[in-house]
């Protein structure tokens, strides 16, 4: 397989394990497999220039990042730290929770785009084959998957891993269901560094509820902002948030994250909307096939876990598939039902958190008591 992005898989050349997607997730899967000698080929399209989300990287990531080989490549990018999370949840008074004395110390706000380029730099350079494109159809042909891609390629592979994100669609096609418990989005604008002479920015980040959700705020990298709210995706329309002014004027009457946009006139010129709802895949994974990361467990953005959620079920599937290529059948329903009893401890403890506010008998909070 070409490993240079034109489509060398039209003859439908074979490799050991494809990976659908090189978002953290399938750069986790790909290094370890490649390293223990597979042929590995990832599938994924060229990514959009500019801003991405999810730029809050908790501590809890450190040593994944060092078991991938990873981290000081990272380090090296200089991403800034972060120190910690502030919430006003359950009453009005800001509660901090403070990284530094937690036993990986602090965490990162990340230039996401550079930190998803690295990632999948050093997959490159491990040795796996990069295909341009995206996953398009799956198909177990007697001892291999053939699989399609968005340019008419048809490749061959071993093992096929889902690392799509929330569209999951690999795991569609081989049969597994989407599992959703709520339907939460986010409406984000993205403030452009302020002028020069503003106070350097609080490297913490903020959550704030309120009536018909909840509020987050991180620094940027370069000065720069992010700002996000969540609500439900069918609330959206009453509430007129994606009008810019009027999510602008929402966010001014914050009582706190007021405070952090204050060296900001104007809101953000264009707001983008994001699924961020919790969901799983079921099973996450079967014969021959594993999906990693958002594809098999997408949680809230409030348990700012995600990407930390990618790079450990990358590295669990890569394991799971290695073992049964050595003869265990068992390594890969094990992962699946490893998946499932995270998720559902996790959607309890979301639960636990959503519940400690009680101040609102509004829609998006009474569906989550
Ligand atoms: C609003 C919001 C804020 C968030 N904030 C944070 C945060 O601060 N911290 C945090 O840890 N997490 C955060 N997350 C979650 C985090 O971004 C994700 O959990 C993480 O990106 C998951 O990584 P992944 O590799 O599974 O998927 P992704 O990062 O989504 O990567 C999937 C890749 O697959 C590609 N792809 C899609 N379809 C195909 C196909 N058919 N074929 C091939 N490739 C395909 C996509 O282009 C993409 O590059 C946030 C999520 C949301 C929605």
């Amino acid at each position: 397989m070409r490993s240079d992005g034109s489509s060398g898989g039209a003859r439908g050349e074979r490799c050991d394990v494809l990976i659908a997607g090189g978002g953290p997730a399938g750069c986790a899967a790909a290094l370890p497999l490649v390293r223990a000698g597979a042929q590995v080929a990832l599938v994924a399209p060229v990514g959009s220039p500019g801003w991405r989300i999810g730029e809050s990287l908790s501590p809890a990531a450190r040593p994944l990042l060092e078991r991938l080989g990873v981290l000081d490549r990272l380090a090296a990018d200089e991403h800034a730290p972060c120190y910690g999370n502030h919430a006003a949840w359950g009453r009005d008074a800001l509660t901090a929770a403070d990284f530094p004395f937690g036993p990986y110390g602090e965490g990162r706000h990340l230039d996401r785009a550079r930190f998803d380029a690295a990632l999948l730099e050093a997959a490159l350079a491990g040795g796996v084959c990069r295909h341009t494109g995206r996953v398009r159809g799956a198909r177990w042909q007697q001892d291999h998957w053939q699989i399609t891609t968005s340019d008419g390629s048809v490749l061959r592979a071993g093992y096929l891993v889902d690392a799509t994100g929330r569209s999951a669609r690999p795991a569609r096609l081989v049969g597994a269901a989407s599992i959703r418990s709520d339907h939460l989005i986010a409406v984000a604008g993205q403030l452009p560094p302020p002028g020069t002479g503003t106070a350097a920015p609080e490297r913490v980040s903020l959550v704030e509820s309120t009536r018909w959700g909840w509020w987050y705020t991180a620094p940027l990298p370069g000065g720069g902002r992010v700002v996000m709210a969540m609500t439900d995706a069918d609330l959206l329309t009453g509430l007129h948030l994606l009008h810019p002014g009027v999510w602008w004027a929402q966010a001014r009457r914050t009582g706190h994250l007021q405070d952090r946009i204050s060296d900001w006139e104007d809101p953000p010129q264009r707001l983008r909307v994001l699924a961020a709802g919790s969901a799983r895949t079921g099973p996450a994974a079967g014969p021959g096939w594993a999906a990693v990361g958002d594809a098999a467990t997408a949680t809230d953005p409030l348990a700012a876990r995600g990407i930390v959620t990618a790079l450990a079920t990358g590295l669990a599937a890569a394991r799971a598939i290695l073992a049964d290529r050595a003869g265990d059948t068992g390594a890969l329903p094990a992962y699946a039902r490893r998946i499932a009893a995270v998720h559902a401890e996790y959607l309890r403890a979301k639960a636990a958190q959503y519940r400690r506010e009680q101040r609102w008998d509004t829609p998006f909070w009474r569906r989550r008591r």
